[in-house]
């Protein structure tokens, strides 16, 4: 057992946010302090938040210690949460400040609990009464004991506040103080659910019985789009609730929370705390400070919220777990997906992994038992999947510049005539990925990166997907000179939109890309309106994939679904076959059977017809014997090592001197591969060097490649970093 607890005076370890990459030796301030205690220490000049991490080292004079300042009013954190970042931080070969300050990102936090006042009724007789009083008095009554704050109670009652200042003097109203950040309202599990299907029935039986156990495990919880997954799921959270204990239900997209919140307000009578991008810094610090209170039971949110300090997390639902976006590309490097599992194994908690389209990762954990699985095999009331089909491209005759086949065209006409909605997919952002010159040849390229500038006809630039920037397009050929000749290849979303605008003049369209909204809540507006409203014609990017429910929607065109098979990334397959299921699966969500109707230049590649025949099993077995055979995850493991430097040659050079001096690896029997230039190899001014680094299943990796790479001593401006399980290969 450690220490828990420390005198003044005494020698403590503290680690701090501050990239320093040790545990700094302080003396405990006047009152001692608790392990995990959030403190604020001084540090050079300046004064920094940290956490009281363990007994100091004792390799530094005692004589020059300094004191910590003083405890911050924030529960300690719980050794779970310490535990957490320690493994996770060693995982992903993170280092630990990092890793607090994943946990420590809420504004305020270093503040004392700021109160607001409140009002509410006294005991006091007005003496006399007028209308305005008399209202006052009356929302308070009719509210039985809430207090409102000034400006609440006099929109409620319609008074002016001096209404209600004249009557606190008096005593009829009461003024108190009470802390700003409030608690949630409760959430009462024991509402009615739906009345669930006998599949969802027993699916959500096996999710309480996981709960009640209270040990850890992990669930696939894998069923169409459409299935009730959600509504099992929720089963689940009700059964954490009854036990006292904390759930978080993660989400791959801002614009799906909404919708979420609605149904967890329906089933549980009040809406949870949410934690995302989209959240205000006030709502964050109530959410962080609510969290650790365990005054908030359900958290719904982004990857970032397994971070916060749980008084006791119990369930881990991790939703539409296959999503690229738990991966977090930059920083601290960690897959959400991963992590849920390590922070409810430390906890006694239960994961519950839910997909239409699970990852061939959690597909391969269930086979191996190490996951249970539990399948929804139909759709909840009438919808059916849609049909599929080939649109062979081979055979199609397409004027130049439209990527639209008669075939398609047709049937979408069709769905226009019928008051249905038909969804034409291009996973392409924008007007053109390539702009041309057609005097020289040359493409526009981004000045800081090694991308090709896309145009966005909207907003009349031209966009550099990896780094954001931006530029005018050029009149003037910027290689040689030349003027007008400049020309768009290929087609993105808006283009396909023009082409669709062009064939379907008195259509109603409308685009859903996530570059044309300023906001999440704009976007959330449009789907909202697509959903509802008298839109023939949606074109879309992978973000309609995801979840959203279109009633009306009986047809979608996959534009191109040859776009993801030519990436020569290890999971071009999986992804393609996914985003090809997902979105087939947008149609005929309610009662009319939907058609997907696929254009492809390939229709015999094996993923096309996989796609086409609905054999799922087949696909991941077949997908899951290639990996294998080529010692690829889930059956090997690999790393990824990204050296970024100003010039190309600094970057190479230290990635051959990584790639010869490899004895670390070899000794465990993993291989290195490398260096070459990342696949975008400059991003925002810096030139990136990749190796990559495959190893058996089993080996321990990061030990490894810890003692490899500390071997190395950096020069200054060169970074790099270690990419545990990568996703993407950029
Ligand atoms: P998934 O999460 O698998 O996509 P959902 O849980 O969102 O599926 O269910 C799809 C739709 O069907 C939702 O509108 C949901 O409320 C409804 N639904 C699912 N199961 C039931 C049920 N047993 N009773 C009533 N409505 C249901
Ligand atoms: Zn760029």
């Amino acid at each position: 057992m450690s220490r828990e607890y420390f005198e003044e005076g005494a020698r403590v370890g503290i680690l701090t946010p501050e990239p320093l990459d040790r545990v700094l030796d302080y003396r405990a301030p006047e009152g001692g302090c608790w392990l995990g205690a959030f403190v604020e220490v001084p540090l050079g000049p300046r004064k920094v938040l940290g956490v009281v991490w363990g007994e100091g080292a004792g390799d530094f004079d005692a004589g020059k210690l300094r004191a910590v300042n003083r405890v911050l009013e924030a529960a300690p954190m719980r050794g779970e949460l310490r535990s957490f970042l320690e493994k996770a931080g060693a995982y992903t070969l993170t280092p630990l400040s990092q890793m607090l300050r994943l946990a420590t990102r809420v504004p305020g936090l270093s503040d004392p609990p700021s109160m607001r006042k409140i009002y509410r009724l006294g005991q006091g007789e007005p003496d006399r009464m007028t209308d305005a009083r008399q209202r006052v008095i009356d929302t308070l009554v009719e509210y039985g004991g809430l207090g409102f704050t000034l400006s609440e109670l006099s929109s409620l009652a319609g008074v002016s506040t001096s209404v209600i200042k004249g009557l606190a003097k008096q005593g009829v109203v009461e003024e108190a103080d009470t802390p700003r950040d409030a608690p949630y309202l409760p959430l009462d599990p024991d509402l009615p659910s739906k009345e669930l299907t006998e599949d969802q029935a027993s699916a959500a039986e096996a999710l309480r019985t996981g709960m009640a156990a209270r040990r850890y495990g992990t669930t696939l919880l894998k069923g169409v789009t459409g299935s009730g997954k959600t509504e099992v799921y929720l089963e689940a959270v009700a059964e954490c609730l009854r036990q006292g204990r904390q759930a978080l239900v993660l989400l791959p997209e801002i614009a799906l929370t909404s919708e979420f919140l609605t149904r967890v307000e329906a089933r549980f009578g009040a809406k949870p705390a949410e934690w995302h991008s989209g959240v205000t810094m006030t709502e964050r610090r109530r959410a962080w400070k609510m969290v650790g209170q365990g005054a908030a039971q359900l958290v719904v949110g982004a990857r970032s919220a397994l971070f916060l300090p749980y008084r006791d997390l119990g369930l881990i639902v991790v939703d539409e777990e296959h999503d690229s976006s738990y991966k977090q590309e930059e920083g601290a490097l960690y897959n959400a997906r991963d992590m849920a599992v390590l922070r409810a194994s430390l906890n006694d908690a239960q994961v519950v992994l839910a997909s239409a389209t699970p990852s061939l990762e959690s597909w391969a954990n269930a086979e191996a038992g190490k996951y249970a699985r539990l399948d929804l095999t139909a759709r909840f009331g009438e919808a059916v999947l849609p049909e599929m089909a080939a649109i062979d491209m081979r055979t199609q005759d397409l004027p130049a510049q439209s990527w639209l086949s008669p075939r398609l065209t047709g049937e979408v006409a069709k769905r226009i005539q019928n008051g249905e909605q038909a969804l034409l997919f291009l996973n392409r952002r924008g007007y053109a990925p390539v702009t041309l010159c057609r005097a020289c040849g040359a493409q526009v390229g981004c000045d800081h990166c090694d991308a090709r500038m896309v145009e966005h006809r909207f907003q009349k630039r031209l966009v550099c997907h990896q780094c954001g920037e931006t530029k005018p397009l050029p009149e003037v050929c910027p290689s040689c000179g030349v003027e007008g000749k400049m020309a768009a290849v290929g087609p993105g979303v808006e283009r396909v939109a023009e082409e669709a605008a062009r064939a379907f003049p008195d259509a109603k369209l409308a685009i859903l890309s996530s570059d044309l909204f300023g906001s999440a809540r704009a976007l959330k507006a449009q789907i909202e309106e697509i959903a509802q409203g008298d839109t023939d014609i949606i074109i879309g990017t992978q973000l309609v994939a995801k979840g959203h429910n279109f009633p009306r929607l009986t047809l979608v065109g996959v534009v191109d679904a040859d776009l993801g098979l030519q990436g020569g990334d290890l999971r071009a397959a999986e992804r393609t076959f996914q985003l090809m299921r997902q979105v087939a699966g947008r149609a005929g969500r309610a009662e009319k059977r939907g058609v997907a109707l696929l254009q492809t230049f390939q229709p015999d590649h094996p993923v096309i017809r996989a796609i086409l025949s609905g054999d799922e099993e087949g696909f991941w077995r077949a997908e899951a014997a290639e990996r294998e055979q080529a010692g690829m995850p889930p059956y090997g493991r690999l790393a990824g090592i990204i050296i970024s430097a100003p010039d190309a040659a600094s970057a190479f050079d230290l990635g051959n001197h990584l790639a010869r001096h490899d004895d670390a690896l070899r000794a465990v029997g993993a291989v290195v591969y490398g260096p070459a230039p990342a696949p975008i190899a400059r991003v925002r001014g810096r030139h990136r060097v990749r190796l990559l680094v495959k190893a058996p299943k089993g080996v321990a990796l990061q030990g490894a490649i810890r003692r490899w790479t500390d071997g190395v001593k950096l020069p200054t401006n060169l970074r790099l970093s270690v990419d545990i399980d990568p996703q993407s290969f950029y």
